[in-house]
């Protein structure tokens, strides 16, 4: 496929001598290549990956789950994509599996946050490396952009995930709480290029600076928040030095931090560089490997506070018959069940101050699993529990077909014959999408309207 694409002049003049860079090479990518589809699978609802895409399908040399798709299939009519059995994401994103596991031990329970979080690609994939008692706090600015992490966070399954919305600047108070730090900031986007041509029609080498100075004011912003030793992960899709090893050496300068040198294997053709400063970063050039523009580094903190919690907890318990209710739904013995105004969520126990705590400072928009709701004392289950491994398999519920599964997700009614009355989760093979309320004379669809599909099958 040739594409007639016009990279910047002022874009790669910026870019001769950078390491890794090739002129010809760089714009024959952006002209000539096919795109790229790759996805990374959900670890704990593993479906045999040739059973569910058809084509050749290779790995993501640098990642456990990701794979390459040589056809890209409509995603949208697929109900497992609904299931959060995959997320597409972008292959050289994935890395950031490679950064955590070469600076911090996964196994312990960690505190980690992810800043500049929407729609949810890194988190959902960092969620998927911690250990159970680990949390993550996974935050988006943007108004627009929170509610469609927080579906992404549901729809992954995740119990010990708090979605916030807050400015970078509001997490200054929680100063040392967090042992490691994403900062996946917003950029010029010169990266997505290949994929994204509006993105070449909003670059400009004025935009580039503005950029770099609203990384440095998140960065700034956020570092307290690192405690003392703990991990400070820096990306951008961007090629521009000004956002990329400038910010490594204005980091290294402000703060005391030690640039962390990671291991890359020389057939993934990732570039290190070394800034003027020697901070190494990592580039993925689109001529060299299958993935769009990214840039990533890290950085361990020498000093900070230690975290001084001064919050007075507040118990929000639901009573006795509303727990054991909730029992005969969701594995609940882990659990500390929550009431936060009618609304009921099941938080891990092992995490339960931690998220007191960030329900009392943060603009928390999600957080655990939210079970259910109280409506004139009875209880009405969640989507996010249908989405949850926390449910009971015993739960009513029934497998359809994939037409069924696609008429349900465009939240139309369906008619299943002999279904139990009352609410059932409709399934489609093996993997839960949601919920349908039986009633004697009619199935009413429960799945949650903003989700829904709204295109009619091709
Ligand atoms: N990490 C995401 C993922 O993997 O799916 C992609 C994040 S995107 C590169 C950068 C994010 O930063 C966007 O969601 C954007 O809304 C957010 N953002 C924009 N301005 C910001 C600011 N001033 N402070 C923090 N985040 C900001």
């Amino acid at each position: 496929m040739f594409r007639k694409v016009q990279i910047p002049q002022p874009l790669i003049q910026s870019l001769q001598g950078v390491e890794g860079f090739d002129e010809a090479a760089f714009l024959n990518v952006h002209t000539s290549a096919t795109p790229i589809t790759s996805i990374r699978v959900h670890p704990q609802k593993s479906e045999a990956i040739h059973d569910i895409f058809s084509g050749s399908i290779e790995r993501v040399p640098w990642s456990s789950h990701g794979y390459y798709l040589s056809e890209r299939p409509s995603f949208t009519f697929d109900p497992l994509f609904h299931a959060g059995c995959y997320y597409v994401q972008e292959a050289s994103s994935m890395f950031i599996e490679q950064v955590l596991q070469q600076t911090v031990d996964l196994s312990k329970p960690l505190k980690i946050l992810d800043l500049c979080a929407a729609p949810g690609g890194k988190s959902t994939l960092i969620q998927s490396l911690l250990s159970k008692s680990s949390l993550l706090v996974s935050n988006e600015v943007i108004r627009q952009r929170v509610n469609v992490l927080k579906d992404n966070i549901v729809k992954w399954g995740c119990n010990n995930v708090i979605v916030t919305h807050n400015d970078p600047r509001d997490f200054a108070k929680l100063k040392g709480f967090f042992d490691v730090i994403v900062v996946d900031a917003p950029c010029s986007g010169s990266g997505l290029f290949k994929k994204d041509e509006d993105a070449i029609k909003e670059w400009s080498e004025n935009n580039v600076i503005l950029c770099s100075q609203r990384q440095q004011r998140i960065l700034a912003d956020v570092m307290p928040a690192l405690k003392e030793n703990g991990i400070i992960i820096y990306s951008t899709c961007s090629y521009s030095k000004e956002e990329d090893e400038d910010i490594l050496d204005w980091l290294s300068t402000a703060f005391s931090l030690s640039n962390i040198r990671l291991d890359t294997k020389p057939e993934w053709h990732i570039v290190e560089t070394t800034s003027q400063l020697r901070n190494y970063g990592y580039r993925f050039w689109p001529h060299l490997l299958r993935g769009e523009g990214f840039f990533v580094a890290a950085f361990r903190k020498n000093d900070g506070e230690k975290f001084k919690n001064k919050t007075r907890f507040v118990s929000r318990p639901v009573t006795r018959q509303l727990a054991m209710q909730l029992d005969s739904w969701m594995d609940i013995s882990e659990q500390e069940l929550q009431n936060v105004k009618g609304s009921i969520y099941a938080w891990p126990k092992v995490m339960y101050e931690d998220y007191d705590l960030l329900l009392q400072h943060l603009r928390v928009v999600y957080s655990g699993t939210l079970a259910g709701a109280l409506v004139h004392n009875k209880f009405i289950p969640d989507h996010a529990l249908a989405m949850s491994p926390l449910i009971h398999t015993e739960v009513s519920g029934t497998e359809v077909d994939a037409s069924t599964a696609i008429a349900y997700l465009q939240r139309k009614n369906i008619e299943i014959p002999g279904l139990d009355a009352g609410w059932n989760v409709i399934r489609y093979r093996g993997h839960n999408l949601g919920w349908v309320n039986v009633l004697p004379t009619r199935i009413n669809n429960y799945y949650p309207k903003e989700l829904r599909i709204l295109k009619e099958k091709p």
